[in-house]
């Protein structure tokens, strides 16, 4: 009878609230199913380095996937799979599902957006016999971990032809790569005294792009010209033609198994497109036509406040639904009202996992830990909840009802400490026009870094997750 669990240990087991490592729960099985989940994944990423080729690569898969774009269809009907761009930079995915569009879609927003360094409008000049890009920071970075690692260039150019020119330089084997130089150690004593957002800022930035002189005694600045003329010869550009390019700096690195065991991916970009790869595949994996429309929604800009005509402040969301809406032949703007009041979403973001370099910062008791499954947050936010969407406790039951009834491993999370900081999401936007939304992601640890880590089994979580939301959420 030693088998036998005491009282005490039968109330606990009732009782007690306890998350478990997915890989505890898995059997061989499972833990082959969350390995080859994730190499798709990082096959993503890999291709994926800035928001437009994220969007670009997502409408690849959709119309693989049968989807197609609505403003091509005039009229949609249960079961269809549609699919709508703006601007190369946002694009929702959407199917039918058998109930009415007025009674609501279930939406799963994410963004596509990652922080990263931008070119400006007038970027290059030479300097000590070398030639630099000058650069603005996108979104929330730590300044000092972009100097001294091999970086890529992506993005597009309009040349003098008004053709548009995809750049990537640094992506394929043998491309050169670009790099931001710190200092020597030995000359950083006042450097290493300052405070770490002083020893390398913003307008240190300056990206190395050559170094080779073009061979003319007449011209002052050999250096650029040879860059302009190299840049020339493979894009047909000019200086001027920087202005209206979007070109963005980002890390060499491939998304790479972090660890022994191969549990955890390291790779940039994780911040958002763990979730934008997961509710996507989520959506295309559902297995049969859903009750109510299932919609994914990748949005841009989040990482500088959600603005802009591709953020998901903009009406692009509201314009998909009403489009859908008006295609199944309710064209009534109470018709959007009801729908996106009837809406519920998850607002598939990225969390802050435990760092156990930094626990004291992190929230006891209510943080993520790596490998326990996807992060539930009611709400984000700073230190009074302040930019927060913070969910209706109906509304979270109900999420915690549906994953517990379908096996999701999940694990309620905060950001971290009160008074340490704070961050949002793009729930608030979505939860001003009246839908339920709470925040549902995979935890992370060095968010925003060059690398971030994230478990594959939290990967794999978040994609079971969005799967039976989209499928079940009633
Ligand atoms: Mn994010
Ligand atoms: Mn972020």
């Amino acid at each position: 009878m030693a088998d036998e669990k005491t009282i005490g240990q039968q109330k606990e087991e009732a009782l007690f609230s306890r998350t478990k490592s997915v890989w505890l729960k898995a059997d061989e099985h499972y833990a082959q199913k969350i390995q080859d989940f994730a190499e798709g994944y990082k096959v993503f990423l890999d291709q994926s380095k800035t928001e437009r080729e994220c969007v670009d690569l997502i409408e690849c898969m959709l119309k693989e996937k049968g989807f197609s774009d609505l403003n091509e269809k005039s009229h949609i009907k249960e079961g269809d799979k549609v699919y709508l761009v703006s601007r190369n930079k946002t694009i929702a995915a959407a199917v039918i599902g058998k109930t009415s569009l007025i009674e609501g879609v279930n939406l799963v927003g994410s963004h596509v957006d990652a922080p990263r360094l931008d070119i400006r409008p007038n970027p290059l000049y030479e300097d000590s016999e070398m030639a630099l890009f000058r650069t603005r920071y996108y979104g929330g970075i730590k300044c000092y971990q972009w100097v001294s690692i091999p970086l890529a260039l992506h993005g597009v150019i309009y040349n003098k032809d008004n053709e548009k020119v995809d750049v990537c330089i640094g992506e394929d084997p043998g491309d050169p790569v670009f790099t931001i130089a710190d200092l020597l150690p030995h000359l950083a004593k006042d450097q290493m005294a300052k405070k770490m957002n002083e020893g390398i800022t913003g307008e240190d930035l300056n990206v190395i792009i050559g170094s080779v002189p073009f061979k003319d005694d007449k011209v002052s600045e050999k250096i650029k010209l040879n860059m302009l003329d190299i840049l020339n010869a493979k894009y047909g550009i000019r200086e001027e033609d920087f202005v209206s390019a979007e070109l963005e700096i980002v890390p060499c690195q491939k998304a790479v198994d972090v660890g022994l065991d191969r549990g955890l991916i390291g790779a940039y970009g994780h911040d958002d497109r763990i979730c934008a790869y997961t509710s996507l595949l989520g959506l295309f994996d559902m297995e049969a036509t859903p009750e109510k429309t299932a919609v994914c929604y990748m949005s841009d800009k989040e990482e500088i406040g959600s603005v802009g005509n591709t953020g998901a402040r903009s009406m692009f969301i509201q314009d998909f639904l009403a489009e859908m809406l008006l295609k199944a032949g309710s064209d009534a703007y109470v018709g959007l009202r009801k729908c996106l009041v009837n809406t519920k979403m998850l607002s598939a973001d990225v969390s802050s996992a435990i760092n156990p370099n930094f626990k004291g910062l992190h929230a006891t008791n209510n943080g993520a830990f790596l490998g326990k499954g996807i992060g539930i947050c009611k709400y984000t936010g700073g230190n009074a909840k302040g930019g927060a969407s913070d969910a209706n406790a109906e509304f979270v039951f109900k999420i915690r009802k549906l994953f517990n009834d379908n096996n999701v491993s999940w694990q309620a999370c905060e950001l971290g400490k009160m008074d340490k900081g704070g961050g949002g999401t793009i729930a608030q936007y979505v939860a001003n026009l009246g839908s339920d939304v709470i925040d549902c992601g995979v935890p992370l640890i060095g968010m925003h870094s060059t690398m971030e880590v994230a478990s594959k089994a939290d990967l794999y979580s978040a994609y079971l997750a969005y799967k039976c939301f989209y499928e079940k959420m009633a």
